[in-house]
């Protein structure tokens, strides 16, 4: 692999860093990496090259998003055909409506789009929808779910909230806390208690938790929110910044085979560049700006190079080997995981992305992976990145695959896993 240029180690990059960055970092779960995080240098395919020209397999794939792996050539070419033609005209352009009307096709809940620059954005806009279009203002979340770093979400939050002991944030106004109401995950009977005495705006779900580890939904969950949102009158939100074009074209409510009113996008319909999307039933989208009375705008919204990058990505994914090899990456890891752990332990899996537990039996809500051995996590994280092998440096994250997890970067990394995990006592 071509390093390219002069080395510059992460160890002198770090020193710099803490002068200039809060806790040295721009996205508090990238200090998480001990004693100080490596700094990435170049990426291609399941690998990162590091500033201390170290190749490591990559499981964490920029949290989610590269599910083609890194530096995609046919990413990298439409992308290049875009540049040279501008990237940025504060008009619209053809690239969003191509993007919006794969997304109509494949998600089942999509009958309209909107774009904008993230998770965060989408599912701020997602919940102001459910308030304007239901006139109500409370809004309904579950503990652990973690919908991006908005004042109405940081509230029993996971991800790095929680990794950093932060889940719910200083600096938000108790007038919005106090219309955010917390249920445990897959605890069907506190919906019906909330929804019963609130009126509750929307209910926004994370349909796979990917932010306290991974944690699925049981079997009546996600029918039982459409069922008691419809009854209540609550718009469902179904939060698929992870899962949306990871469980395949139609995302976790193809999956399931469940329908939300609204959902959220992100990550991987960007390729790997800066995204968010809302999208849902007609007469709620409708409530937009310009349409509607509920506002949402952004100069970086439905940026072409984003477009296009998605675009080449879904293109991808339409040919359904990415699905394929993605999937059998994560069953062959998560079972050779399972098999290699002799403490009690939990692996979650859903498809093409899981994460491992020790020390518990049963995780099925974020009260459950709180009691996981975390330092004993950190550990095997840490000795895997002396092997090689990447994971995310925190429990509250998921291991992701993509279709440059072959059987050979499979293979590479059972044999790591193996010797990292049959020592851990
Ligand atoms: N929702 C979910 C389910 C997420 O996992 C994330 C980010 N990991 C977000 C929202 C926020 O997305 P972003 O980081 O793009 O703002």
């Amino acid at each position: 692999m071509d390093f390219g240029g002069e080395s510059v180690l992460s160890s002198d990059l770090w020193n710099k860093a803490q002068a200039v960055f809060a806790g040295g970092v721009n996205s508090p779960v990238r200090a998480a990496v001990k004693p100080f995080p490596f700094y990435t240098r170049s990426a291609k395919g399941a690998y990162l090259v590091t500033e201390d020209s170290r190749r490591l397999i990559d499981f964490v794939l920029g949290y989610g998003p590269l599910i083609l792996g890194h530096a995609h050539p046919k990413v990298i070419e439409a992308v290049k055909d875009q540049l040279e033609r501008g990237w940025l005209y504060g008009t619209p352009s053809r690239a969003e409506v191509e993007l919006a009307s794969m997304i109509t096709k494949h998600v089942p809940s999509a009958q309209k789009v909107r774009f904008v620059n993230s998770g965060t954005e989408a599912t701020m806009t997602a919940l102001r929808l459910s308030r304007g279009f239901t006139g109500r203002s409370k809004i309904l979340k579950f503990d652990g779910n973690y919908h991006g770093a908005h004042d109405y979400v940081l509230i029993d939050a996971g991800s790095a909230a929680s990794e950093f002991g932060v889940p719910f944030s200083q600096g938000i106004p108790t007038e919005v806390s106090s219309t955010v109401l917390v249920c445990p995950y897959n605890d069907l009977t506190c919906v019906e208690t909330v929804l019963k005495r609130e009126e509750i705006a929307g209910v926004i779900v994370e349909p796979v938790m990917g932010n306290m580890g991974v944690i699925p939904p049981e079997k009546d969950f996600l029918p039982g929110l459409r069922k008691l949102t419809r009854e209540y009158g609550s718009v469902l939100i179904f939060d698929e910044v992870i899962t949306g074009f990871r469980l395949g074209l139609g995302g976790a409510q193809s999956y399931f085979g469940v329908t939300p009113d609204l959902t959220t996008l992100g990550k991987i319909i960007g390729g790997g560049f800066p995204i968010g999307a809302v999208c849902g039933r007609k007469e709620i989208m409708d409530q937009l700006t310009p349409s509607g009375r509920v506002f949402n705008a952004g100069t970086f919204n439905a940026n072409p190079i984003s477009m296009t990058a998605g675009i080449a990505t879904i293109q991808e994914l339409e040919k359904k080997e990415v699905y394929t090899v993605s999937e059998r990456a994560a069953r062959v890891l998560a079972e050779e995981i399972d098999r290699a752990i002799k403490m009690d332990h939990v692996v979650n899996r859903v498809y093409n992305f899981f994460q491992f537990f020790l020390g518990v039996k049963d995780v099925r809500n974020a009260n459950d992976a709180r009691k996981a051995k975390r330092d004993l996590y950190v550990k095997v994280h840490e000795s895997l990145l002396k092997e090689g092998v990447f994971i995310p440096p925190s429990q509250f994250e998921a291991l992701f695959t993509s279709g440059a997890h072959d059987d050979d970067v499979v293979n590479e990394s059972a044999r790591v896993f193996k010797k990292v995990l049959e020592d851990l006592t």
